[in-house]
């Protein structure tokens, strides 16, 4: 998945059986589409675990999804994958901008947990440069409702935005 045979974290090659793995973690998010979908290497995959990804993953997992989207978009449309770039990039930012200041272990790579400020983490997905939704996370639940980003409520007639999720 546009990562040249390359595993998203170590860069080191993929071998036979890459696996897929939730960037932003299922258990922090549900969010299945594509954009939220990075190929790794099981040993990557099983040192990350739920562990929330550190500042220069998301800055390379947010310039991917920014730069090529319609790429991600087209992967997903011919295996009947979800897509969904606005949730991908709002539940990150929803959930970076909710952490505690240095206290929560961000993963930085094999053997690598760090305490960055989660500030930087919110930079990187500004710097990306994607519209972001607005996020409503209904008490007790794990359901994320996403509706439309500003660029699509702009489209949209009488300002009624499109509810998903
Ligand atoms: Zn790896």
């Amino acid at each position: 998945m546009l990562q040249a045979g390359r595993c998203f974290y170590c860069r080191g090659p993929l071998g036979a059986r890459p696996e897929a793995d939730h960037f932003i973690p299922r258990v922090r998010c549900g969010v299945d589409a594509v954009e939220n979908l990075v190929l790794a290497d099981r040993v990557c995959n099983n040192d990350k675990r739920d562990l929330l990804p550190g500042p220069p993953l998301v800055a390379a997992w947010a310039r991917r999804n920014e730069h090529h989207g319609g790429r991600l978009a087209q992967l997903a449309k011919a295996s009947r994958w979800d897509t969904d770039p606005e949730a991908a990039s709002a539940v990150a930012r929803s959930i970076y901008s909710h952490l505690p200041k240095g206290g929560t272990p961000l993963w930085l790579g094999i053997g690598s947990v760090g305490k960055e400020d989660p500030a930087t983490v919110l930079a990187a997905l500004a710097a990306a440069g994607r519209p972001h939704g607005r996020l409503l996370v209904l008490p007790g639940s794990k359901l994320w409702h996403v509706f439309g980003t500003e660029g699509r409520h702009e489209r949209s007639t009488a300002g009624i935005n499109r509810t998903r999720g």
